[in-house]
């Protein structure tokens, strides 16, 4: 009886998971992925992210939006600094120093503007974590599935300030998701930066399967060596998010793409090139 329960228990969650979101009956697989710039500044002290390593000194980061070209329809992974951050002048100054001071270079808008994609076009969307950086632009899409771990969604803001607009569509995870039911786009829970982070695994059609990383690391360095910066919500986690994503990395034989190197970015081709 035990077995023919939990049985049932998985069929009815199977059920369940394919009333949300996506049809996951519709054309299968990837067709492109845009990397848009989202964000360029300076972090004042790179210690913060690597703990007793290059204290002082400073580095260059970058901050990266992805938009994908499902057969079903538009996808976009993390939303960058807000966009307001353009009209200002001299960027937008962190309250601690050793932070990053960013600047917007270019809108979210704007680039989508520029490939012919409206707000509403995007279907479904999903934020690596909800610090300032990446879920600067969430409200830019208001008709937009919110894919978004639960632990991430009910973490409490500051002043218990709800993380997200209550009214903003959204489909809650626990854990990993399948978001097209296809296998092409998989959302990898990787908690630790924060309680609910999380990565994207995305399988292109020449290009080969890429991880998109969030902030489960935020240069090569920091991956290379397995840091974990002090400002995380927990090591272990964090260290154990590095592990499933290495795995995964020789599993899909998948290149890693962190969103916050700037010397890697440098070297891949930025909207409106694309990657297939
Ligand atoms: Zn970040």
């Amino acid at each position: 009886m035990k077995r023919a329960g939990s049985l049932a228990a998985v069929l009815f969650s199977a059920v369940l998971s394919v009333t949300v979101g996506y049809a996951q009956s519709g054309k299968p697989g990837v067709e492109r992925l845009y990397i848009l710039n989202c964000g360029e500044g300076v972090a004042g002290d790179i210690s913060r992210w690597s703990p007793g390593v290059n204290e002082g000194k400073s580095m260059d980061f970058v901050d990266n939006c992805y938009l994908i070209k499902h057969a079903q329809g538009w996808f976009l992974w993390d939303t960058g600094i807000a966009d307001a951050v353009a009209a200002m002048p001299n960027g937008l100054a962190p309250a601690d120093p050793k932070a990053v001071f960013w600047r917007r270079p270019k809108t979210l808008a704007a680039q989508l503007d520029q490939l012919g994609i409206k707000p509403a076009d995007i279907k479904g969307m999903a934020v690596s974590h909800t610090h300032p950086d990446h879920v600067g632009n969430v409200e830019l899409f208001p008709t937009a599935t919110l894919y978004v771990q639960k632990a991430e969604y009910e973490w409490p803001g500051a002043n218990n300030v709800p993380r997200f607009k209550p009214e903003h569509p959204v489909t809650k995870l626990d854990g990993d998701r399948d978001l097209f039911g296809d296998g092409s786009v998989t959302i990898l829970s990787t908690p630790g930066h924060t309680p609910g982070h999380q990565s994207l695994l995305v399988k292109l059609p020449k290009t080969g399967a890429v991880v998109l990383s969030g902030d489960a690391a935020h240069f090569k360095d920091n991956w290379d060596n397995r840091r974990v910066p002090s400002i995380n919500f927990n090591k272990e986690q964090t260290q154990a998010s590095m592990q499933k994503l290495s795995d995964t990395l020789a599993k899909e034989k998948a290149q890693l793409w962190i969103n916050h190197d700037k010397a890697q970015r440098d070297g891949l081709k930025m909207s409106p090139e694309f990657y297939d």
